[in-house]
């Protein structure tokens, strides 16, 4: 894959643990993937929350180690590393939120969109709510510490039920943890436990994983899961199951991490059913099939499975070139993609290759990597893509360009193969990468390839629609204590 399409948040609380903090930042670290341009940490020991959140990596921002974490009060804590979907990559918009109202501090984590925060602000704004950020998270708190919300028996459920769009929150209060997702269940959000009995939540089972909780179960659409000194209780703001889920398939497909299970299936082997289905549906006589690292990686496995032709490395990514990589001309910009994506000549040259790809967006990068792959010598290439032509925007938390900006926007198979500059190209169809899914196909969200949108959008919704006036930034403020 290739920075196209951007990850959407990770999530990661634990209630009851010693070392709460410290489980917090390995919990992010394995959930770096979801988004690289904030990170932060709140906790709590019982009396008081604290909140430690700067812009970058989880690296970066707690490059200090154990002085910074050590500070961090430790009974509880909640975690989030960011890529905007709504306001910009600014520091204002870094979480945990940590706020303070009529009932006390509560800081808030949140992945996913709602696409009703243009609506929800102005109304706010109308009876004189000042916002601090150009975040949609903010405006949950807003919600929250409402008058009359604050006097109904269950202002949580009662402020959810507000909400529209995608949502997984994690709401740390001085007691508890409240752990929320939206009632379509469109982003994935699971519960483990630690041997010493601690509960944990997280946006994949990888941070589970990464801090030895064991998967319980995933969050249910439309509940809310409360961790406190009495253990785990559950309860639902909508009627349970009487939505019918609409999980977004390309956590699947991209997002999240081979060793997650998520939506009640591994995501490693999901992508090679993906793979092997696009080697039932395109087949193609070759000599290697090479995947573009890493999330093609995957389904490039299927596809050689599937079709018998062998497994090589033609493409190698490097980890140590991250997207805030500066490049500031276009030379520079070309040498930065190679280095990134580097070509193995000797598994190139002379052969027919079958390059495997999760996804194409733009496709501007894609075919740049192709350019390389005829400079080092092959004799064929037919890309192979193993989710359907892209060709509608993500409304959910998903950063897309544009419907316009879109390569699968009105070009047909050949349009595109002769863009791409290839022999061939094939991608896996809806109803093939539907039938390789463990649940039934109407349970999830299919609409960046369909158009077909399961929570209707009548508002505009685009990333800086909080953003009435630029904001300047002339200078990063240091990560800092709250
Ligand atoms: Fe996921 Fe696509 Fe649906 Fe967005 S539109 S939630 S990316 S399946």
């Amino acid at each position: 894959m290739i920075q196209e399409k951007k990850e959407e948040c990770g999530l990661f609380g634990i209630f009851g643990d010693a070392e709460a903090v410290q489980k917090t930042y390995f919990g992010l670290f394995s959930l770096q993937h979801r988004g690289q341009e904030s990170a932060g940490i709140a906790s709590t020991n019982g009396e008081f929350i604290q909140c430690y959140a700067g812009m970058g990596t989880v690296k970066r921002v707690f490059r200090s180690g154990s002085q910074v974490l050590d500070k961090l009060a430790n009974s509880a804590a909640i975690g989030h590393v960011r890529y905007s979907t709504t306001g910009s990559s600014s520091y204002i918009n870094r979480q945990p939120f940590l706020s303070e109202y009529s009932r006390g501090q509560v800081a808030v984590a949140h992945n996913g969109n709602l696409i009703n925060a243009s609506l929800l602000r102005d109304e706010y704004e109308a009876y004189g709510s000042i916002f601090k950020s150009t975040s949609d998270t903010e405006i949950i708190i807003h919600l929250l510490a409402k008058p009359s919300h604050v006097a109904k028996p269950d202002t949580l459920a009662h402020v959810l039920n507000h909400l529209q769009g995608s949502y997984c929150l994690l709401f740390l209060f001085p007691d508890r943890i409240e752990a929320a997702r939206d009632p379509y269940g469109i982003r994935p959000l699971c519960i483990g436990q630690t041997d010493n009995g601690a509960f944990v939540v997280a946006s994949e089972s990888c941070a589970l994983d990464a801090t030895e909780a064991r998967f319980v179960r995933e969050v249910e659409p439309g509940e809310i899961v409360r961790l406190d000194k009495d253990g785990l209780s559950s309860r639902f703001f909508v009627k349970p199951a009487s939505i019918k889920p609409a999980h977004c398939i390309f956590e699947h497909v991209y997002f999240s991490k081979q060793n997650s299970t998520i939506f009640g299936e591994n995501v490693h082997e999901f992508r090679k059913k993906l793979g092997r289905q696009l080697a039932i549906e395109h087949p193609v006589e070759a000599d290697i099939v090479t995947p573009i690292p890493d999330s093609g990686t995957s389904a490039a496995v299927g596809y050689s499975e599937q079709s018998k032709i062998p497994f090589d490395m033609g493409l190698v990514r490097s980890h140590y070139v991250g997207r805030t990589f500066i490049a500031p001309n276009q030379k520079s910009r070309e040498m930065a993609v190679k280095v990134k994506l580097a070509v193995v000549k000797e598994a190139i040259a002379g052969k027919r290759v079958v390059v495997v790809d999760d996804s194409i967006v733009r496709g501007t990068t894609t075919r740049g990597k192709i350019q390389t792959l005829w400079q080092a010598g092959a004799k064929e290439i037919h890309m192979r893509v193993s989710c359907p032509p892209i060709r509608f925007p993500c409304y959910y938390g998903v950063d897309f360009p544009t419907k316009e900006e879109l390569l699968a926007n009105n070009r047909d198979l050949d349009q595109i193969r002769d863009f791409l500059g290839v022999d061939s190209v094939g991608y896996t169809s809806l109803e093939g990468m539907l039938s390789s899914t463990s649940l039934p196909a109407d349970h999830y969200c299919t609409a960046c390839w369909s158009g077909e949108y399961r929570i209707p959008v009548d508002t505009v919704v685009n990333k800086y629609a909080l953003e009435h006036y630029q904001m300047f930034m002339f200078d990063e403020p240091p990560d800092t204590y709250e």
